[in-house]
């Protein structure tokens, strides 16, 4: 059932063209339809947003949970999770399953698939990530070493069939013996290739991308750093010119790193790489069977004081990078939807307000807080008395 039609007026609306001022966007049968600015064309029902902001809605490739749900506990905690994460703005994710025994990893992607493509309040699941196992033990930063693989061409082939079509991106460390062959292999199968997790040196980041990598996973996280003589993983990402996933938020990554990735032109994904400690508080909790220590936001592994994930939202990230990175609106929104939308292949369905894609939305207020998230055309999130409906 479509919801009605409906036209939205004064908005800035971000496009993939650029903000319109006193933009109107009309969405009929779940889609954008139309977009423009000045006077809307007549409509029997419109809703003034009163000078908001109009993104389109958040698509996060990198989640693992959020408001108390670990999204790879029991289909309940996924759909916990990814309820929690549309209340910041996101309308579609992946679910990210950290680096378990090979068992519960196919028992956690046949719950994926299961909620992958299913239509209902809240947002939609794309399918699955698997962070892992196929890592580097010098860079596996929050993941369990004991359950590292060596690249296994006939496991990931294992992991796809449980994954039934809904595996969508494996991340590798390209240095592995094997990693080349089996980021081929997972791109021959129309898995996104990511990178990360790596000690990889330019070189071998280079070998990774040629092979047929396209996302380089939270980048300057779980990689060797950046150095002049040896740019690594984060040189190879940067000059290729590859989608490059940030956890924007100000721990992860320097506020001013942020700027000047930004610089590079390089097509940024903002993600969370949230935990089920998101929007809960500090305190204890478990992140693929390790124990995970939150304090002032800030998840660390209790064992290792690695950085283990993040309780950041999307939104946040958002309002991280205009506020502290100097970021422009529309590039935030690219980064947050549209970018992503595109390394998923999904950019002629979802993404970005043009006609045609799916009515996925977020209206943000000065501060970018989210007032009301819609999706499919029909609003999911409203504060209170944000909305003038007709
Ligand atoms: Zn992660």
């Amino acid at each position: 059932m479509n919801p009605p039609a409906l036209t939205l007026v004064d908005a800035r609306v971000v496009t993939p063209e650029g903000v319109l001022d006193r933009g109107w966007v009309a969405i009929e049968a779940g889609r954008f339809a139309a977009v423009g600015s000045g006077t809307p064309p007549a409509a029997a029902r419109t809703a003034d947003l009163d000078g908001a902001w109009l993104l389109p809605g958040f698509v996060d490739l990198h989640m693992h949970g959020g408001g108390g749900h670990d999204a790879t506990a029991s289909p309940e905690d996924l759909d916990g999770a990814v309820a929690f994460h549309h209340t910041h703005g996101t309308t579609s994710t992946l679910v990210s399953l950290v680096t378990a025994p090979v068992p519960d990893l196919l028992t956690q992607l046949g719950w994926v698939a299961v909620r992958t493509g299913v239509t209902g309040a809240g947002a939609r699941v794309l399918g699955s990530h698997l962070e892992g196992p196929f890592l580097s033990h010098v860079r596996c930063g929050a993941q369990n070493p004991e359950h590292l693989r060596e690249p296994d061409p006939a496991l990931l082939q294992e992991l796809a069939r449980a994954a039934r079509g809904t595996l969508r991106v494996v991340t590798i460390a390209p240095e592995l013996p094997g990693a080349l062959e089996l980021i081929a292999a997972a791109r021959a199968a129309g898995i996104v290739a990511a990178l990360g997790h790596s000690d990889a040196t330019y070189a071998q980041g280079r070998a990774g991308i040629a092979a047929g990598a396209s996302l380089a996973t939270h980048l300057c996280n779980g990689m060797r750093p950046f150095h002049h003589r040896e740019p690594g993983l984060i040189g190879a990402s940067l000059t290729a010119g590859i989608a490059c996933e940030l956890i924007n938020d100000g721990s992860h990554i320097h506020p001013a790193a942020a700027t000047l990735i930004a610089r590079t032109g390089a097509p940024l994904v903002l993600v969370t790489d949230a935990i089920d400690a998101t929007g809960v508080g500090d305190g204890t909790f478990v992140l693929g069977g390790q124990q995970v220590q939150v304090r002032d936001g800030l998840a660390r592994l209790t064992r290792t004081g690695s950085l283990a994930g993040s309780t950041l939202t999307m939104d946040e990230a958002v309002r991280r990078a205009v506020r502290d990175s100097g970021w422009s609106v529309a590039q935030a929104a690219a980064a947050a939807a549209t970018h992503p939308a595109r390394v998923l292949g999904l950019d002629s369905r979802l993404g970005a307000i043009a006609p045609g894609l799916l009515a996925d939305a977020v209206v943000l207020d000065d501060d970018l807080r989210p007032a009301a998230v819609m999706s499919e055309g029909s609003w999911t999130r409203v504060t209170e008395g944000l909305l003038q409906l007709e």
